[in-house]
């Protein structure tokens, strides 16, 4: 088999880096001021029950979002849920990781799940992300904030 010369898998940013697939990396979400770590997220999931994303929300979360095209295609269908956490103040419920499964699943008309975390355990995640002082500063700035209402 023929591949051309990179550090990643399909020559993109986005995929594994070639022969890296055995060391666990840190995944960051970057949201306005807050940096939100995905492997505290994933650990907190537990066994609770994935919920399907209406695919119009989907639609419009997605538009919103960064996506790689390219990348969307090397994704994998059936790597499971993505995680979606919740914002205080109405200011969203931004879904963290699993962008380019979604933006796969609804180019495909598949159904796509994502594990929600409350206000609560959104805290919970940003401050083992950004230590409790600054992820409170953060979340007490998004809580007094008015929500826009594009987001209703
Ligand atoms: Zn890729």
């Amino acid at each position: 088999m023929s591949r051309p010369f990179s550090r990643y898998h399909n020559n993109c940013p986005r995929c594994p880096v070639l022969g890296a697939e055995d060391i666990p990396s840190d995944e960051y979400y970057n949201l306005k001021w807050m940096r939100l770590n995905i492997n505290i997220a994933r650990e907190m999931v537990n066994g609770r029950t994935p919920v399907r994303v209406e695919p119009g929300a989907l639609k419009r979360w997605l538009e919103h979002t960064r996506i790689d095209p390219q990348h969307v295609t090397h994704v994998p269908l059936n790597v499971g849920p993505g995680l979606k956490v919740t914002l205080p103040g109405g200011c969203g419920e931004p879904i963290i990781d699993g962008n380019h499964r979604a933006a796969r699943s609804l180019r495909e008309g598949k159904n796509f799940f994502v594990y929600v975390f409350d206000e609560a355990e959104t805290l919970q995640i940003l401050r083992r992300s950004m230590g409790t002082h600054l992820a409170d500063l953060i979340w007490s700035a998004l809580a007094e904030s008015r929500p826009h209402p594009d987001d209703l």
